[in-house]
């Protein structure tokens, strides 16, 4: 359920380390996003969501509002991160871990770069669209100045059927 393709292996004994590496809290953790993809539903956007954890609490959860905003960059990634900034005051989110039902595509790689992120949490994988293994490995591209961890696969049957489900409808 889980492999590290960025910087850092992550491990469970990592003494008082606050940050979410438990896949436990990466479950719960990913279920607040689905909750939050499910809400992308009632204005008719595709159904993603995710939630930003700073020392093992959620301080920012969103979800896809491209139509409800008509805006191209309103994916739930950038929503997330632009709220967890504004949570804690800074635009640096090194000490964070983002957590997305699918996996991010290249705006949204890029936006965690910028960002400095410690850690990618992703559901399902992104063959058309994917950044960060699919298409492309931004989080461990060795020419950008930052890379992050990247944990996926977690819930990934749940993230791909509500999208699945989405596109049936809508097809
Ligand atoms: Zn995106």
């Amino acid at each position: 359920m889980k492999a590290s393709v960025g910087s850092n292996p992550t491990s469970s004994a990592m003494g008082s380390n606050p940050a979410p590496r438990e896949p436990a809290e990466l479950v719960d953790a990913m279920r607040a996003a689905l909750e939050q993809a499910r809400d992308a539903l009632n204005h008719d956007d595709v159904p993603i969501g995710a939630v930003v954890l700073h020392e093992g609490k959620v301080i920012a959860a969103r979800h896809n509002e491209r139509e409800n905003y008509q805006d191209p960059t309103a994916h739930a990634e950038v929503l997330a991160l632009r709220d967890a900034a504004e949570h804690l005051g800074r635009w640096r989110l090194d000490d964070c871990t983002l957590v997305v039902t699918l996996e991010p595509c290249v705006m949204c790689a890029g936006a965690l770069v910028n960002s400095r992120i410690s850690h990618l949490v992703f559901g399902a994988a992104d063959p058309k669209g994917g950044a960060t293994g699919s298409l492309y490995n931004v989080s461990a591209d060795p020419r950008l100045n930052h890379n992050f961890t990247v944990t996926h696969g977690v819930l990934a049957t749940e993230c791909a059927q509500l999208l699945t489900d989405f596109f049936a409808k809508h097809r």
